[in-house]
């Protein structure tokens, strides 16, 4: 037991030191990357009604790496929160989302909502607000183009701050949508206080609604009292049938996930987009 206590620290050890290496080569790759221009982008995931009409778009950043490929913004994401390249690379996503909405608006696509996700750091920085309102007039966009979403978790840090950059959004015309609901620990006597439009519930309790009592009653309890707050839902990652059925039976609004249709780009979006008019 000895010795296998032993072998598991030192491989704990070699771990970590592997683990610390690749996060270091990460940060300086993120940064390159960020310089070189064409590593990241910005991919687009509709979020659609049951009968699969669109009612608005989550954009999703991407990072093609040079050498080790596509990498996930669940790896990158948590990473560049650690240093400063977050309000970089959120910046980046705002830029992006606002660029592609302008060349919508110019092709004559109707209006399109678009997600995009905004992390605490940023969220806190003082400078959010600011960046998207100066971008919505050199645009010409408005506000209610584009919606933020904040996961659940960054509320705990300071539920004051939040309200008030999340105020200074909305009256610019932005709706907020609280991300990965049910995850958090948002008290309810707070989230009375929050000036949010939107509840997305989170994937880990759409993925066994239909087939646990336990997930299903969770994802029936937050779209109730979504409905009592006079907010709308969004279930994320519905992949199947039966839990789309689930979802539609206890009064879900919206839809995001495999089901429907999988995050694409911009180009490949376009097709799901309507024409204002057939004289464009
Ligand atoms: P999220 O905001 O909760 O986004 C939903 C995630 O679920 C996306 O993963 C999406 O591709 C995935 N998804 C949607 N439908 C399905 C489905 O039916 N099945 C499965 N298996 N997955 C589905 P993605 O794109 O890997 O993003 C992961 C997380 O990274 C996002 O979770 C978000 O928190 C963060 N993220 C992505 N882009 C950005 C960004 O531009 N800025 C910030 N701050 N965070 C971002
Ligand atoms: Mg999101
Ligand atoms: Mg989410
Ligand atoms: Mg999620």
């Amino acid at each position: 037991a000895k010795q296998g206590g032993r072998d598991n620290y030192q491989i704990f050890k070699a771990e970590m030191g592997h683990q610390a290496a690749r996060d270091f080569d990460h940060e300086q790759d993120m940064r390159k990357g960020i310089a070189a221009k064409d590593q990241f982008f910005m991919v687009y995931q509709p979020k659609v009604t049951a009968d699969n009409q669109l009612v608005g778009l989550e954009a999703l950043m991407r990072w093609q790496h040079p050498q080790e490929g596509l990498i996930s913004p669940a790896d990158f994401i948590p990473l560049a929160e650690e240093s400063n390249l977050i309000i970089e690379l959120s910046e980046f996503a705002i830029l992006t989302v606002l660029e592609q909405i302008r060349r919508w608006l110019d092709s004559g696509y109707e209006d399109v909502t678009v997600a995009i996700n905004i992390t605490g750091k940023h969220l806190v920085s003082g400078t959010l607000v600011p960046y998207i309102s100066e971008l919505l007039t050199r645009f010409d966009i408005e506000g209610t183009a584009i919606e933020i979403e904040i996961t659940e978790g960054v509320l705990l840090t300071d539920v004051d701050r939040c309200i008030e950059v999340m105020s200074d959004l909305k009256s610019l015309g932005i709706k907020i949508s609280i991300d990965d609901f049910g995850t958090g620990y948002s008290s309810l006597s707070y989230l009375k206080r929050l000036p949010i439009d939107v509840l997305k519930i989170d994937k880990s309790f759409v993925d066994d609604c239909a087939i646990s009592l336990e997930d299903g009653e969770i994802c029936a309890t937050i779209i109730n009292l979504a409905i009592n707050l006079e907010l709308t839902t969004v279930a994320e990652g519905v992949e199947t049938q039966e839990q789309l059925d689930f979802l539609v039976a206890h009064g879900c609004d919206t839809y995001q996930g495999y089901f429907f249709h999988k995050p694409n780009s911009a180009q490949v979006i376009e097709k799901l987009l309507q024409r204002v008019s057939t004289l464009v």
